[in-house]
């Protein structure tokens, strides 16, 4: 085997270890496929890249996790927690 195909192997399985990694970390698929591409193509900039996404998983994950949501009063519509008008029947929401 040539190096450069052993080089190649050994990015492909780094990469794959980096997507398993960042799933089980509970990073979304596009994390995971964008850690995942960079790691492989650009391996010296996406290792760190990697580490300091992965640091940062819990950080992104809860920010996913905790947005409360607002129920309308008036027509019932679930409104993300960031609105202060609901999506639907632009009612005012008060909190
Ligand atoms: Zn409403």
């Amino acid at each position: 085997m040539s190096p450069q195909l052993l080089l190649i192997i050994g990015r492909g399985i780094l990469a794959a270890l980096c997507y398993w990694d960042a799933k089980k970390q509970g990073l979304s698929e596009t994390y995971a496929y964008g850690l995942t591409l960079l790691t492989f193509f650009f391996p010296v900039f996406g290792i760190p890249i990697y580490f300091i996404v992965r640091s940062q998983a819990h950080v992104i994950k809860s920010n996913n996790a905790k947005l409360p949501t607002r129920l309308c009063p008036k027509c019932g519509h679930d409104n993300p927690g960031n609105l202060n008008q609901c999506e639907k029947c632009q009612n005012q929401l008060t909190l």
